[in-house]
């Protein structure tokens, strides 16, 4: 019974808000119109001035023109009338106020705020309203915004798949026409398009674990693993391409095992998209160097690379897909801009960070990793 009246007060207060607003201003009214009454009386009894006297005799003749009391009750509901109009005005000019805002924000204006001086329920359902359509324009700006990243992406993958897709159409059909001089022409033609398609197939593929990753629909086989171990075998299965590039590979590990939970595969993928970029990147810095560190009970892993640095306008898009430096786009070395992307949702699949810095000295990709607590 209780929580029920508790529960109805404020409908009670709304429904009776105009009632006790009449009823005080009627009160006042009387209050008013009472003192009037005694100061008129004392002032006509005491006053010398002409005009205090003139004005109560003028009232006594309009009395008794309206049949006696009947102008106080006059008086008195002009004055009501009157309180009651100030008091409400304020409440009701709020609400229209409120009603042309909400009417331009259903017209879509949801730039619109509600800005009411008030206090009480009528400024906080502003205020509810205001949320609702900050909300709203939030979702409207992120619906653009991934609109945009669609077209983007239909546009850099139509591009991206034709290019070797013309080369191999191209060589396909020299072939097809036997527009070729000999068995050697026929047969580096048929590399030609062979490595294309090699690209190709590579570059759908990395799409596809892209938009799994991005979906959440990839899944994490883990196991325990010494992440230590795993970067030194990565880094002497690579010795034949350090070798190639002319580059020496150090690597700095720490003393301590740096066990943790990971799908081995994908972390070896994430690992070797960085190696290669620094190699394909900073071979001219001769040197790239793989450090691990142990923090508190995050592992860190470096890999650094002292060639050229990569721009500050451009590091902060790194990690987009098929974002590429702009000396990198002009590079015909099969690059699709996919492979940090990549990496960076390998490494937010394992619950870790990636982040990067480049200046003249070297360029650090820096990951973190969470160590399994044993
Ligand atoms: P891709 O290598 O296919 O172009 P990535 O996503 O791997 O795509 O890299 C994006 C861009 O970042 C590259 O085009 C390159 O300009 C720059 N980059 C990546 N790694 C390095 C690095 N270690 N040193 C300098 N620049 C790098």
């Amino acid at each position: 019974m209780k929580n029920k009246i508790k529960a109805n007060l404020p409908i009670l207060r709304y429904m009776f808000m105009p009632i006790i607003y009449l009823i005080f201003s009627c009160s006042l009214a009387a209050g008013l119109l009472y003192i009037l009454y005694n100061k008129a009386d004392a002032l006509y009894r005491t006053s010398k001035y002409d005009f205090i006297t003139y004005s109560v005799d003028y009232f006594m003749y309009l009395k008794s023109l309206l049949n006696g009391d009947l102008i106080y009750v006059i008086i008195f509901t002009i004055i009501s009338l009157c309180i009651y109009t100030i008091i409400s005005y304020k409440k009701s000019k709020n609400i229209i106020s409120l009603i042309e805002n909400v009417e331009e924000m259903a017209n879509g204006n949801l730039n619109n705020v509600i800005d009411l001086n008030d206090a009480g329920n009528i400024k906080k359902l502003a205020n509810n309203i205001n949320n609702i359509v900050a909300q709203l324009r939030n979702i409207t700006i992120e619906e653009r915004k991934a609109q945009q990243t669609k077209t983007d992406l239909i546009t850099n993958v139509s591009h991206d798949l034709r290019t070797p897709l013309t080369s191999i159409i191209g060589y396909l059909s020299i072939i097809e026409d036997d527009k070729y001089k000999d068995e050697v022409q026929l047969r580096y033609y048929t590399s030609i398009a062979y490595e294309k398609a090699k690209t190709l197939n590579l570059l759908i593929n990395d799409l596809f674990d892209l938009t799994k990753m991005q979906n959440n629909t990839m899944t994490l086989n883990t196991i325990q693993i010494d992440l230590v171990e795993l970067l030194g075998q990565i880094a002497s299965q690579s010795e034949y391409i350090f070798k190639n590039e002319n580059v020496e590979c150090r690597t700095k590990f720490s003393e301590d095992k740096l066990i943790i939970q990971a799908d081995a595969i994908k972390l070896v993928r994430a690992f070797e998209n960085l190696i290669t970029n620094a190699i394909k990147y900073g071979k001219e810095g001769k040197y790239i160097d793989i450090v691990t560190k142990k923090e508190d009970n995050i592992a860190i892993v470096k890999i650094v690379n002292y060639g050229e640095p990569i721009p500050t306008i451009d590091l902060p898009h790194i990690f987009d897909r098929f974002y590429r430096v702009e000396k990198s786009r002009n590079r015909n070395d099969g690059g699709s801009g996919l492979g940090l992307a990549i990496t960076k949702n390998i490494i937010e699949l394992h619950e870790g960070h990636i982040s990067v810095s480049s200046d003249y000295d070297c360029t650090i990709f820096e990951v973190q990793l969470k160590l399994d607590n044993i």
